[in-house]
């Protein structure tokens, strides 16, 4: 059985993200980009399936800029056989990255494709659901533990209040959240292997996918600044400080 992952290059998680100027977007030119923390945990599991012996290969997949190859890279010094590039300088919403993920499906036929439960960067939540509407596939989201058997995998989902367990058919789509592994690092005996790894480069256009933008983004603006706070000395001093707040009676 083999294994897709999508993997995205986001702005690194450490680093301050700051509003451009002109509230067009995050400033990224000389930012650290890395990639997604999620997608590190979902490329981990693929990998650790892998090395079982329930699956023959992982394919990474990625949608963006040339630099994403680094990001593949990345992922093919972690234990990834393959990688696909899906080179655009486009911003590529998540229906138009989904529909290109449904294209690469069609063609490599994975009995899982892995994602992350959200890229950082857009917080969007939005891919792995569409594409296993688009796939016509069961999807498990916000995986925190995964057991395939046969034809089936159970799915730990995290969910508010607690856990819920699914079966899925395959092929089906799984998406990471944090508590489903601790992700490797790379090694470096590994991260030379990486450079003669197969890496193919394709454009939206070689799918027919069409990626134009559905929606714009009409500003982004930081949070407030948070008030400073204040220490108080005991429980009678905090109880004062909230009467004179107005926040308790
Ligand atoms: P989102 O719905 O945008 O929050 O992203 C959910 C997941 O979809 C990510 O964790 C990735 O696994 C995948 N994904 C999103 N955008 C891309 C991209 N440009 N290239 C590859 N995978 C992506």
């Amino acid at each position: 059985m083999k294994l897709l992952v999508a993997v995205k290059r986001v702005i690194d998680y450490n680093v301050q993200a700051l509003v451009k100027a002109d509230q067009s977007g995050i400033e990224l030119a000389n930012v650290k980009m890395s990639m997604n923390p999620f997608d590190e945990i979902a490329l981990e599991e693929a990998i650790r399936l892998r090395e079982k012996g329930a699956a023959t290969e992982v394919v990474v997949v990625s949608v963006g800029e040339a630099k994403a190859q680094d990001t593949l890279r990345t992922a093919l010094a972690m234990g990834a056989d393959r990688a696909i590039l899906i080179r655009t300088e486009e911003e590529v919403q998540p229906l138009a990255v989904a529909k290109l993920l449904k294209a690469v499906f069609d063609e490599e036929r994975p009995g899982i494709v892995f994602l992350g439960k959200q890229a950082i960067d857009d917080d969007s939540n939005q891919v792995g659901q569409m594409l296993a509407a688009l796939c016509g596939r069961p999807q498990g989201t916000f995986a925190s533990k995964v057991e395939l058997a046969g034809e089936t995998i159970t799915v730990t989902r995290e969910v508010d209040g607690g856990t819920e367990t699914v079966a899925l058919m395959l092929p089906a789509i799984i998406t990471a959240d944090l508590r489903l592994n601790e992700p490797r690092y790379a090694s470096l005996p590994n991260i030379m292997k990486a450079k003669s790894k197969p890496l193919v480069q394709k454009t939206p256009a070689d799918y027919g996918v069409d990626i134009s933008p559905r929606f714009i983004t009409l500003k982004v603006v930081a949070p407030p600044r948070r008030a400073v706070g204040y220490k108080v000395p005991d429980v009678d001093a905090l109880v004062g400080k909230l009467k004179e707040m107005g926040v308790a009676a």
